[in-house]
């Protein structure tokens, strides 16, 4: 099994929570979620926003807006790494 880092795995994740990776991508985001608290912690957050979104009866949120909240994600989840290390 190939393994990604954190990193990586957080460029995935938009198309993850979309399924629009291949099946062997997903296999490997699955492998290290499965492995990984912090980044199924930012996969939750991600979810849950998406479902929000959704719930307000949009049917996606707008590129931009993930982008953002991805962006934030992604910066707390490495400072949080950085203070742990
Ligand atoms: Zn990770």
């Amino acid at each position: 099994m190939q393994e990604i880092s954190c990193e990586e795995l957080l460029q995935h994740l938009s198309d993850y929570i979309d399924n629009n990776l291949d099946e062997e991508l997903t296999a490997v985001a699955q492998h290290h979620l499965a492995t990984c608290p912090n980044c199924r912690i930012v996969l939750n957050s991600t979810q849950k926003t998406i479902t929000l979104f959704r719930e307000q009866g949009k049917r996606t949120i707008p590129a931009e807006r993930r982008d953002r909240l991805f962006n934030q994600l992604q910066a707390a989840f490495l400072t949080g790494r950085e203070t742990i290390s």
